[in-house]
């Protein structure tokens, strides 16, 4: 019998929730990577998961008795336009598992095969789209930031025809929840208050628990969802990062990133700035995700609205009233964020310098990582020349160096604060694309390279030099491309 048992709360749902369907077959299962660390968490013993019939469950072709495998249905605005059914059409959840604490996780896997929720596509991942959730999401947890984790990335012996033929690969994924703002438009598009009034209580037991039985449990559902993502999206622009699709279908109702598809992290400043391929008309770049984060949870509160009052002109006031908030909170985490990696004093009254700060970056096309790292150095008694080396206007650079030095906080504790915010390791395009190269062509070094370096974002790790610094023109990676 598996070492392991799965819990299958979310099975439980009515049948309506979800498609029950077994992973397709994977013909010959090969494990790429087990994230050992992560599976300790949860008691999981190490040496079945790397055995065949681990492998086997990781990779969908056998799964632990215990298991209910499910695609979860949704819907979801895509760029704007409502798509009443998505679903899980790539995705199989297999059950749940409690950690140490007794927190809930979502066992998922992607790329295990086709499923009702498929349309047109094959149910397959091919091995890059799934060596960077890897990457990129492990990468996320190590810098503090919410996200789904990923548990381990397996071979499945199958080509995959994109553009070109590919090896197929499944990422098994785990995740607090895998309800998005999408599973909540699936009911409320069909009608189905009933739906949307379990879905939401489900979301309230397993992830608000502390809002049962307030006086508006729905309202602060959304409160606390809305407070969440203000916070959430923050901490990406803090390290750079762009999401990519920004659809209501990857915005997950508990706070985590979710679905790391096209997303990256900006090399060269650029407000404006976007990589995925699919977003032509710059919808989610990196200075329009609030913005976009406030448009989703507006169409998640149309759904709660009926929920939220029978007097459907006072629910929108009180839900307006919610969504409202969301700048304010959204700005005060953007501040405080910006404010600790600029080593600036506590509190408001930094906005016009980081603003000021921003655009003599982009100005001056500096890479962001490094602008803060160089800094954090310089602060800590370091040489200048590094963060001048950045800039190619002296006059610009040091202008800026004048005004920070008067503004700044000197003291350990700033210094530690700085260097606590600001990473050394980023997972850098143009390497996440070189890994991926080379494990297509079976060297999988440069990917276990590379997650091992981004587990320790702000340590200076020795002969890691290279990995610090920006791609050449060469390098340079000027699209990034969804994992269909
Ligand atoms: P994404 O853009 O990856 O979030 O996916 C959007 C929708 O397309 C979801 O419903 C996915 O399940 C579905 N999808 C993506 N790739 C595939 C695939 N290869 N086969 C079937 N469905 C897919
Ligand atoms: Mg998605």
């Amino acid at each position: 019998m598996a070492p392991i048992r799965f819990e299958n709360s979310y099975a439980a749902l009515p049948e309506r929730f979800y498609a029950r369907v077994h992973p397709e077959q994977a013909p010959r299962p090969e494990l790429i990577r087990l994230n050992e660390p992560l599976a300790a968490r949860f008691g999981l013993d190490i040496d079945w998961l790397k055995s065949a019939d681990g492998v086997a469950m990781l990779s969908g072709v056998r799964l632990p008795e215990s298991s209910e495998p499910i695609a979860m249905a949704y819907a979801g605005h895509q760029f704007g336009s409502l798509v009443p059914q998505l679903g899980d059409g790539r995705a199989h959840l297999i059950g749940e598992l409690l950690d140490r604490d007794g927190l809930r996780f979502d066992v998922h896997l992607k790329g295990s095969g086709r499923t009702p929720f498929s349309r047109r596509g094959d149910g397959k991942a091919a091995l890059g789209p799934v060596l960077r959730e890897y990457i990129v999401s492990e990468a996320f947890a190590a810098l503090g930031i919410p996200g789904t984790r990923s548990l381990a990335a397996v071979l499945t012996g199958e080509p995959v025809y994109r553009e070109t033929v590919l090896p197929g690969a499944v990422l098994t994924r785990l995740a607090e929840s895998h309800v998005r703002v999408g599973t909540f438009q699936y009911f409320a598009v069909r009608d189905d208050l009933e739906g949307v009034t379990q879905l939401a209580d489900y979301v309230i037991a397993r992830h608000y628990p502390e809002l049962k039985g307030t006086d508006r449990p729905y309202l602060a559902l959304f409160e606390a969802v809305t407070m969440r993502q203000a916070s959430l999206i923050a901490r990406w622009m803090g390290v750079g990062f762009i999401h990519g699709v920004m659809n209501t279908d990857n915005m997950q109702v508990a706070g985590e990133t979710i679905d790391f598809g096209p997303c990256a992290f900006m090399d060269r400043f650029r407000p404006d700035k976007v990589l995925s391929s699919i977003d032509a008309m710059g919808r989610y770049a990196w200075n329009r995700q609030s913005r976009m984060a406030k448009w989703n949870l507006a169409r998640l509160v149309e759904c709660l609205l009926p929920l939220i009052d029978a007097d459907r002109d006072a629910a929108i006031a009180m839900a307006q009233g919610v969504l409202s908030r969301f700048d304010e909170a959204f700005l005060k985490h953007y501040g405080e964020c910006f404010s600790t990696k600029l080593g600036l004093p506590e509190g408001e009254g930094n906005e016009a310098f980081i603003r000021e700060t921003l655009s003599t970056m982009a100005a001056n096309e500096i890479d962001f990582t490094l602008f803060f790292r160089h800094l954090t150095g310089l602060a800590a008694g370091g040489e200048e020349a590094p963060w001048l080396a950045l800039f190619s206007a002296r006059e610009a650079a040091t202008g800026w160096l004048q005004q920070w030095r008067a503004l700044h906080e000197p003291g350990v504790d700033s210094i530690r604060r700085m260097q606590a915010a600001n990473p050394i390791y980023i997972p850098r395009n143009h390497r996440v694309e070189q890994a991926i190269t080379q494990a297509e062509r079976g060297d999988f070094a440069p990917f276990h390279a590379l997650v091992d370096l981004l587990a320790r974002p702000f340590e200076e790790q020795p002969g890691c030099a290279h990995f610090e610094r920006p791609p050449e023109p060469h390098e340079e990676v000027h699209e990034t491309f969804c994992g269909t």
